[in-house]
């Protein structure tokens, strides 16, 4: 059964754009809500039957108590708003029913009071996947989307300074130190969705490096180039691409220099790094076109670029699917 509260909430507190989604709740709670006040007292909805009787109303409180009980634990699942198709390294974003648990690519969340269902498909997920949806009442089941599969380019990158390239021993503890306060940053869930509102960019500037490359560092084979790479000069102001909680500030991590990530919610977020100038302080809330920093070349670069990455919690996906 599902809860009243969470209805009267989600329906009083829903803004107009998610008009769907009230509208789903709506239909989805009122069968139970029937059943809660008739089925301990039959006799009493046998004679609303029989007063109403040739009504609408007769008709759909009859055929709420008949059906409900079943009819709900299935919507959850096809209640879900979701595309049948998605890109490696998009960024999906859907509706469910307010409560609903979902489980994709090893991340569990909640769908909040919003509705908004969200999710990111990684650089190599398969072409097709399945997310797995908890109703509020224990049922489960999944849906699944077919995933456009994308050739990715090699990208060599010679002239780095070695030793950010291969660091020395002594290094790693520090690059251990900053990649866990990063990873410590992305693990955030807020019930803000400021990514429902779409993306701009950052800085206005040619693509110096596109999302998924296969790069060779120096000769050496390295992860993919999980982010987009604008080569703005440096000193040009970075602004938010939408509004968010700055969640990590610093002037100087080893390998990504001046560092910032933005928080937009439901675990996506954006991270700007190699900035020259950091003018953000953590939990700071920033709107679309805030200044957050200026680009420049700190930490592993060789020459002033902004180096825009966003992800949903740990999964690296493509800024540039936001802006088509
Ligand atoms: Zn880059």
């Amino acid at each position: 059964m599902h809860a009243g509260p969470r209805l009267i909430r989600a329906t009083a507190g829903a803004r107009p754009g998610l008009e769907p989604v009230r509208a789903q709740v709506a239909r989805m709670h009122a069968g139970p809500r029937s059943i809660r006040t008739t089925a301990g007292a039959r006799p009493r909805l046998e004679s609303a039957r029989i007063r109403l009787d040739g009504t609408p109303a007769a008709l759909l409180l009859a055929a709420a108590a008949l059906f409900s009980r079943t009819a709900c634990a299935v919507d959850c699942v096809s209640a879900a708003t979701l595309p049948d198709t998605a890109t490696q390294g998009a960024l999906v974003v859907g509706s469910a029913l307010p409560g609903t648990g979902y489980e994709f690519q090893g991340h569990a969340s909640v769908v909040g009071d919003d509705g908004v269902l969200v999710f990111g498909v990684a650089r190599d997920a398969p072409a097709r996947v399945e997310i797995v949806l908890r109703c509020v009442d224990g049922s489960r089941g999944a849906r699944a989307l077919a995933v456009t599969q994308r050739q990715y380019e090699i990208e060599r990158v010679d002239g780095l300074p070695e030793k950010t390239v291969n660091p020395p021993a002594e290094i790693a503890e520090r690059i251990a130190r900053e990649q866990a306060e990063v990873a410590a940053a992305r693990v955030r869930d807020d019930p803000r969705s400021d990514f429902k509102s779409g993306f701009a960019w950052p800085v206005h500037a040619r693509i110096s490096g596109v999302y998924g490359s296969q790069r060779i560092l120096n000769g050496t084979p390295k992860d993919p180039h999980l982010a987009l790479d604008l080569a703005a000069p440096e000193g040009t102001p970075v602004q938010a691409p939408a509004a968010g909680v700055v969640t990590l500030a610093q002037k100087d991590y080893y390998l990504t220099g001046g560092t910032v990530i933005l928080d937009h919610g439901h675990g996506v977020s954006c991270v700007f790094i190699h900035l020259s100038q950091v003018s953000v302080t953590p939990g700071q809330v920033l709107a679309r076109g805030d200044v957050l920093g200026a680009v420049g070349k700190t930490g592993r670069a060789t020459g002033p670029h902004l180096h825009w990455g966003l992800n949903w919690f740990e999964t690296r996906l493509d800024p540039e699917l936001l802006l088509k």
